[in-house]
């Protein structure tokens, strides 16, 4: 469904990405793993068109993506900030795409209310974003992406400015979305115990390359080095 391959990077005379080769199956849950700086964030930039690439390809649903623009792609992305437009409240942040696509009001309105039940804010639908929590705004910022239908959505480190309790609830509540939609995903972080929590497949990266990749049990019980079993947390 996703195919990436042989995608390289360079910022400057740095090799950023180097040949990294990944694919996902429909309805799929990925999570890039791995410390600061080894290319997280650069990939799934250069998956949804934010960057262009040196070399490699990146074909979803049977259309490869480099040569498209951004907004051809398919493609929806949540970042760490939830960049809510301020002066838009719940439901228009929410149906902002479909909206720019040209959509019927009453067509948005519908959708709109499903994606408000679906990420469980339909009190808030008149809040404007500074009167949300933080992971309510996340929320806003999930649906947002949703509301277009995307083929692919990646999420960079979308929990990571929130606290550690709503982190909790929050990753699960994605977790349980993505299943129930039958939504592919790429999720980004930097946390071993979020990635083996909501993970089908967890793809470990270093310095611009994927390490290892496996379910995270694999990942866990067998680390096929020492960076992976010390990223992991299973090192003795
Ligand atoms: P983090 O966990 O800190 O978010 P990351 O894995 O997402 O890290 P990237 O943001 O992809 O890392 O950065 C990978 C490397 O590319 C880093 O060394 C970074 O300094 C470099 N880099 C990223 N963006 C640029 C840019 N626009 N110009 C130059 N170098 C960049
Ligand atoms: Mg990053």
């Amino acid at each position: 469904y996703l195919k990436l391959t042989g995608i390289t990077k360079k910022f400057g005379g740095t090799l950023v990405l180097n040949q990294v080769d990944l694919t996902a199956s429909k309805g799929e849950m990925i999570t890039l793993l791995g410390p600061s700086g080894c290319g997280k964030s650069t990939l799934l930039r250069c998956i949804s068109g934010l960057t262009d690439l040196e070399a490699g390809s990146i074909a979803l649903d049977e259309r490869e993506l480099t040569s498209l623009a951004p907004r051809e792609r398919e493609v929806g992305m949540v970042f760490q900030s939830y960049a809510l437009f301020p002066n838009l409240n719940v439901m228009d942040n929410i149906g902002y795409g479909l909206k720019m696509k040209g959509i019927k009001k009453e067509v948005i309105r519908g959708r709109v209310d499903e994606l408000l039940k679906l990420v469980d804010l339909t009190d808030k639908s008149h809040a404007y974003p500074h009167e949300l929590s933080g992971g309510q705004q996340q929320r806003v910022a999930l649906a947002r992406s949703l509301a277009v239908q995307p083929k692919l959505m990646l999420l960079d480190e979308p929990l990571s400015a929130l606290d550690a309790k709503i982190r909790k609830n929050l990753r699960m509540e994605i977790r349980q979305l993505q299943q129930k939609m039958g939504m592919t995903m790429i999720f980004v972080t930097h946390d071993q115990e979020e990635a083996l929590m909501i993970s089908d497949r967890i793809c470990v990266m270093n310095q611009g390359r994927i390490v290892q990749e496996g379910s995270p049990e694999q990942i866990y019980t067998a680390p096929r080095s020492e960076f992976v079993a010390r990223f992991i947390g299973n090192y003795n």
